[in-house]
């Protein structure tokens, strides 16, 4: 529980001398209108412990049955992932304890998960492609959620007492689990968030879940082992628990790759643990031990029939995929006319939904991808936020856009009219109005500013008529100052030179 800064090695120099291995479990919270066992609704942020009932908190006498929705999207999951679907699968009953699991049991699928033996290709920022093998998806239930109060970290330790909501209790989860995924190198940490960013692209486009990280739609452990290049016996792994954003996931990964190999490098042995993610110091702490033995107690659910899809509703929902997420990256860089370069940054930046939104509300692709890529993520990365928790819409974008391309504003002023959406003022439009943002295109008062900068500078007409345009950069610079960066500068430049030819 020691929770000391760990020492930790280069990371180049722990990549020289150790091979990474990782390996991810993905839970996927689905967006079924009811809990996988009950009636009770399945929805996020309502009062607490208002959507319960005697089936998902245990009580004795209470028999729970399946949620027919939730088997569908987790064979659609499955078929997404290249998998086969178990023509007969169960479940079972995990036996732990732990207060936000009033029924002291999970309804898991231990040896006979609904979907295996699957693979995806994924792309990691650099352009290479991994193939990513799957183990497994199978289908449980979510436990309920503690909170702690008192303490500073929101954990257990040094909480004066805690909460539990039980609304969480029984939304139907996918668990996806990878095989070991070997190769990764110096890019693992990009390979494990690249991985969880298309499973959440896959299941948004499934629709089987609203897949925001943020409220732990989808959550990631990161196994990650080392061991000696060369060296054949898998390295003893450790699992970080719950990381929920994709940043996070690569940081947790390299970090344990670093962590491990300074233990190893000193002769030390890596202890087989679960461990907790900090996002406020980007560290890994240790969780508790876990053998690969846990004893879970698994045993047959005896409440549940078994789950035996036929081949032929398989096939119908195989038939109704949509498009994979692969698939609809290459049409909507064939849309967007985006280079290969230009299209990874959006992929990588997790700005492909709102792009699309706004080349569909209107915007042309560049322009889009100008001001969610620049500016936008620019401010969302200052205040450390995802761009998706700023309060700027896909139509504020085209107006901002629009406004630009029109010549009503510059460059300058539409980031200060963006700074102004953020803030709560109203639409661009608005904006612009209410700060005077407007560039002054009338000859007429351009004229008297470029004149008055040139009596200042008398000799710049004459280095323009003996070619040296160049010499008009100083005039248009004071009249930029002049008029406070409201003048539209390739008007003033063409005054300028006028002026000089008569
Ligand atoms: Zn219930």
């Amino acid at each position: 529980m020691s929770s000391a800064k760990a020492e930790l090695m280069k990371y180049e120099e722990a990549l020289e001398k150790f091979e990474v291995v990782i390996g991810l479990e993905v839970h996927i919270e689905l967006n079924t209108k009811t809990k996988m066992f009950c009636g009770c609704a399945n929805v996020f942020g309502d009062e607490p412990n208002t959507n319960v009932c005697p089936i998902c908190i245990g009580l004795p006498g209470s028999l729970p049955a399946v949620n027919r929705r939730a088997i569908e999207s987790s064979i659609s999951i499955g078929l997404a992932l290249g998998c086969q679907i178990a023509p007969n699968g169960r479940f079972s009953r995990k036996n732990y304890f732990y207060p936000d699991l009033a029924k002291n049991f999970q309804t898991s699928q231990y040896d006979e998960p609904i979907a295996f033996e699957g693979e995806i290709s994924v792309e990691v920022p650099s352009g290479k492609f991994f193939t990513v093998a799957i183990e497994r998806a199978h289908m449980e239930e979510d436990a309920g959620k503690l909170t702690h109060i008192g303490g500073n970290t929101g954990r257990i330790q040094g909480a004066e007492y805690s909460l539990v909501d039980y609304n969480r209790a029984g939304v139907p989860l996918v668990e996806i689990v990878t095989k070991p995924i070997y190769g990764g190198g110096a890019e693992a940490p990009e390979l494990a968030a690249a991985y969880v960013r298309l499973i959440r692209e896959m299941v948004k486009g499934l629709g089987v879940s609203d897949a925001r990280m943020e409220r732990g739609n989808v959550r990631c452990d990161a196994n990650v082992s080392i061991r000696p290049h060369g060296q054949e016996k898998l390295g003893t792994r450790t699992e970080t628990k719950n990381v929920n954003s994709l940043r996070s996931i690569e940081r947790a990964v390299r970090y344990e790759i670093q962590r491990q190999a300074a233990i190893l490098a000193k002769g030390g042995t890596i202890t087989q643990e679960t461990r907790h993610w900090h996002e406020d110091r980007g560290a890994t702490s240790s969780g508790r031990p876990k053998s690969d033995a846990d004893d879970y107690r698994y045993f047959p659910e005896p409440d549940l029939v078994p789950v035996q899809p036929s081949a032929e509703w398989v096939e119908e929902l195989r038939a109704k995929l949509p498009e994979q997420p692969a698939a609809r990256r290459k049409r909507l860089q064939l849309d967007w006319g985006f280079s290969d370069l230009e299209f990874r940054d959006v992929v990588n930046a997790g700005l492909m939904d709102p792009i699309e939104e706004t080349v569909a509300a209107g915007a042309k692709p560049q322009a889009a991808r100008k001001w969610w890529t620049g500016e936008i993520a620019r401010i969302a990365n200052a205040e450390d936020k995802e761009v998706s928790e700023l309060s700027i819409s896909a139509s504020d974008v085209v107006e901002l856009a629009n406004l630009v391309e029109s010549g009503k504003i510059n460059d300058r002023m539409a980031r200060e009219v963006l700074t102004g959406v953020l803030a709560g003022e109203g639409r661009p439009g608005q904006i612009v109005t209410d700060r005077g943002l407007e560039m002054v295109s009338d000859d007429g008062a351009l004229l008297a500013a470029i004149d008055a900068a040139l009596a200042k500078q008398p000799d710049v007409l004459e280095k323009i008529r003996e070619g040296k345009l160049q010499a008009a950069g100083a005039v248009i610079g004071a009249v930029m100052q002049a008029m406070k960066g409201t003048a539209d500068a390739a008007r003033v430049r063409e005054l300028i030179i006028q002026r000089a030819a008569e």
